[in-house]
């Protein structure tokens, strides 16, 4: 299958594209020619994104928001449509990983889990699935890529709640395929297993923080390239395929 330009007339929107999967995934629907809209909280990062993306010749909107925000994020929908057209991608990755150990009860630390995995990623859905809806009808099929993880399936210690945010994702995005597939809406949930990015670097847990640096001292482990191009083939199947759930492993890395 062709990759040039094939997302070409699409309209996308990256949630946390301000650095890792969602700013490499950003960039690369822009270079295979879809206008993208950028949100994260980082502004200055997602100009710089803007600027890269317009001197290689494509359509880029930063637009500075916080997904626990729903107020914001519909604001963030409602210039979507006005600015670049009605979405039909929505790339829903905005996420953060924290680790503590039960005993510390940081009740901090879970609550930010479950405000941005969880019902960041609702409000981004809430917002957006108007447009999708109608870009289906519209053009036959639309896009709602939702980020999970490996750790919605596995067992890591001191990451509990990280893990069950993301088998939250898994599991409502599966349900939520069943409902909007069928008004053309085709929903995927992706389970990458480790990237480097930024998210490993707010793990403050002594425990963690030593598997984290293990892992990445002894295994290749996936570049946020590698994700990016999982999302574009997903947006680019001819619309009757619904890659439904994709996990995505270093060749590596066991679990
Ligand atoms: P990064 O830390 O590099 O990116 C996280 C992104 O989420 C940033 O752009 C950040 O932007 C954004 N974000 C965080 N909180 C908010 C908020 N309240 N409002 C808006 N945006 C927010 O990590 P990754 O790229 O690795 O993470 C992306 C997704 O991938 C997450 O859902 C993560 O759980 C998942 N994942 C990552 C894996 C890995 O090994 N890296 C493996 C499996 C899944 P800003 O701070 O500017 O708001």
């Amino acid at each position: 299958m062709s990759t040039v330009n094939s997302l070409d007339g699409r309209v996308a929107v990256v949630t946390g594209a301000s650095s890792g999967l969602g700013e490499a995934t950003a960039e690369l629907l822009a270079a295979r020619g879809a206008k993208v809209a950028v949100l994260a909280r980082r502004t200055d990062r997602l100009d710089g994104l803007v600027e890269r993306v317009t001197a290689a010749g494509g359509t880029a909107l930063a637009l500075g928001v916080d997904v626990t925000d729903a107020d914001s994020v519909h604001a963030a929908a409602a210039r979507v449509q006005d600015e670049l057209g009605t979405a039909d991608l929505l790339f829903n990755n905005a996420g953060v990983m924290l680790a503590a150990q039960i005993g510390d009860v940081r009740a901090d630390l879970w609550r930010r889990q479950v405000d941005v995995n969880i019902s960041g990623l609702l409000n981004a859905v809430a917002a957006f699935v108007p447009q999708l809806r109608a870009s289906a009808a519209e053009r036959g099929v639309a896009d709602l890529v939702n980020t999970s993880s490996i750790a919605a399936q596995n067992l890591f210690p001191t990451f509990e709640v990280y893990c069950g945010t993301k088998a939250f994702v898994t599991h409502y995005s599966r349900n939520l395929r069943a409902e909007l597939g069928a008004q053309g809406v085709r929903v995927a949930v992706i389970e990458p297993g480790i990237v480097r990015t930024e998210l490993q670097g707010h793990v403050t847990e002594p425990n963690a923080v030593e598997w984290l640096d293990e892992t990445f001292k002894t295994l290749e482990v996936l570049e946020a390239a590698d994700v990016a191009e999982t999302v574009a083939h997903l947006a680019a199947l001819p619309a009757r395929v619904n890659l439904e759930r994709v996990t995505i492993m270093p060749t590596a890395q066991a679990a």
